[in-house]
């Protein structure tokens, strides 16, 4: 019986990534008790709030070729 601690990313477990209704994270949050996962019996440590980041776009760069002027 080896307890893993996992955390709710995204609101899913994020051991077996089934999701944690959100009463459940409230409690997770508040830490007043320990909550496990009812799917997979994990402790939920806490909730990880993901920032989706899309992806910036990169700039293009103007890539001058400095020619060496033949003498
Ligand atoms: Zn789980």
């Amino acid at each position: 019986n080896g307890l893993a601690v996992v955390m709710v990313k995204r609101g899913a477990c994020g051991g077996c990534f089934n999701t944690v209704p959100p009463q459940r994270q409230a409690d997770i949050r508040e830490k007043k008790k320990l909550i496990v996962c009812e799917h997979c019996g994990r402790i939920l440590a806490g909730v990880e709030d993901e920032v989706v980041e899309e992806a910036a776009p990169k700039k293009k760069r103007a890539t001058k070729a400095t020619k060496a002027s033949k003498a």
